[in-house]
């Protein structure tokens, strides 16, 4: 499977191996020239977006996001408005909060301009509640083995494209022992409301992290709701639906039209041919 890099001087996974030009400013990569970017296209490739919740992980008690949401809100807001009673699967971060104090007066520019303070205190809040010694966190199951395999695999590289806010969405995968998967730049539940906006972020980011041309067909979205689908018909990508979250049957999502569809990654083997075709 090397040979398709043969050519175009790429390494395994499709980094410039050799001398290349920086963006300026970007001080990732090794400036040794001046010369423009090579723009190399390798149609193999595969960047694989996935959704964590009810995708990767669940949490073990239902509804245990609200432990760390609701004081956090609190904390900043001095209330946690609507939050209590609301149904949160599919929404980034920075929605949920804007839906549970739209009742409050709380504009999306209020909390966009305290958006620093709840990032501080939803961590602060999240490392409590998960730090008592008790599994927060359960892996779904087939999905270490899936991640093992696609990263062994060289069509395919991941990244998380997650409605959790940045630092929320390493740490659960650090806690959960899944960190190391995830080593291209992804797009978080901080820098949007709309979860439409998060795959462009990431293409974006890996495009220049990779300094390749990727094709917008070549990101395929792995989420289990609706809103996961949708994100990525909006920008163009494929889209794998997965039926393991706790809202959406497996009905809800076929209508929504995913590319392709697994009740779970348990099977190794399906999920590896399901993403073959896409
Ligand atoms: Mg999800």
């Amino acid at each position: 499977m090397t040979e398709k890099h043969g050519d175009t001087g790429m390494g395994r996974h499709g980094e410039n191996t050799g001398a290349v030009a920086n963006t300026p400013g970007d001080e990732t990569f090794p400036r040794v020239s001046a010369s423009p970017r090579p723009r190399v296209f390798d149609p193999d490739l595969r960047i694989l977006l996935w959704d964590i919740d009810g995708t990767l992980i669940h949490s073990l008690r239902r509804g245990a996001f609200k432990d760390y949401t609701i004081p956090m809100l609190e904390e900043v807001f001095g209330t946690a408005g609507r939050l209590p009673e609301m149904i949160v699967s599919g929404m980034t971060d920075l929605q949920i909060v804007g839906e549970a104090l739209k009742h409050e007066g709380f504009t999306q520019a209020d909390i966009f301009e305290r958006v620093d303070h709840l990032r501080e205190s939803y961590m602060t809040a999240m490392r409590q509640a998960t730090s008592n010694g008790e599994q927060f966190f359960e892996v779904l199951p087939g999905v270490r083995e899936t991640l093992q395999a696609v990263h062994e695999h060289p069509r395919y590289r991941s990244a998380l494209v997650t409605g959790n806010i940045e630092q929320a969405a390493y740490l659960k995968m650090e806690l959960v022992g899944l960190s190391q998967y995830f080593d291209l730049p992804g797009a978080f539940g901080d820098e949007s409301h709309n979860r439409r906006d998060l795959p462009g972020l990431a293409y974006e980011r890996i495009r220049k992290h990779l300094q390749l041309d990727l094709a917008r067909e070549q990101f395929i979205v792995i989420g289990d709701t609706p809103n996961d689908i949708d994100c990525a018909k909006h920008f163009g990508a494929r889209s794998l639906a997965v039926g393991t979250g706790r809202l959406y049957s497996k009905d809800d999502l076929l209508a929504c039209k995913p590319d392709a569809m697994l009740p779970d990654f348990s099977d190794v083997n399906k999920v590896m041919q399901a993403l073959a075709g896409l």
